[in-house]
């Protein structure tokens, strides 16, 4: 199954000049999902993973069901104020601007392998924030994986761990 038929660009969102990569139209399918997620669980399953780390707030659309299908426990890692308890955060620049994510501090355990999972990279910023962030909290982070890649923004050169993405935008 050819996914990008299922993936819908959607000029000059969310503000001018923007192609936003829409993945609605991938989970209103059923098959599609399904495709999606057997793919990227096969990928994720070599990195023996004992938890999944999903970002706000699209990751966690598959970072969740890919943890079920895994065997795994599913990590969320939020914008800020939004976790009750203890929690440790990061702030990271993006192109125009400072964000900030954040963790619980007992999320996981010291030395568990964790996998970040996110819809799309971009200019990599997000995805290389979960995982410096993961690292603050004692975990080892094996791989990071995205459905989408936009390569022509270069954003894997962020990400200082093994990286898979499912599809490859130019
Ligand atoms: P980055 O930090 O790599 O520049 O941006 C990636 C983050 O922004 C991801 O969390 C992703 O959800 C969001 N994002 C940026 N552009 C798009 C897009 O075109 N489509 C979708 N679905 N998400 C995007």
């Amino acid at each position: 199954m050819d996914l990008k038929t299922h993936i819908r660009s959607i000029p000059d969102f969310p503000k001018p000049g923007i192609l936003f990569y829409d993945i609605s139209t991938l989970l209103r399918d059923a098959d599609a999902w399904q495709v999606a997620m057997t793919r990227m669980a096969d990928i994720i399953r070599d990195y023996k993973p004992d938890y999944l780390a999903g970002l706000e707030s699209r990751g966690f659309l598959f970072a969740a069901p890919l943890a079920l299908k895994l065997g795994c426990g599913f990590v969320m890692l939020r914008k800020p104020g939004k976790l009750p308890g203890n929690v440790v955060g990061l702030d990271y620049t993006l192109e125009y601007r400072t964000d900030r994510i954040e963790a619980q501090a007992d999320a996981v355990p010291p030395g568990a392998r964790v996998v970040v999972v996110d819809d799309l990279l971009a200019t990599g910023g997000t995805l290389s924030a979960g995982i410096r962030l993961l690292r603050q909290l004692g975990a080892e982070v094996p791989a990071a994986v995205t459905l989408i890649e936009l390569s022509f923004l270069s954003g894997r050169d962020l990400i200082d761990v093994p990286f898979a993405s499912l599809l490859q935008y130019d």
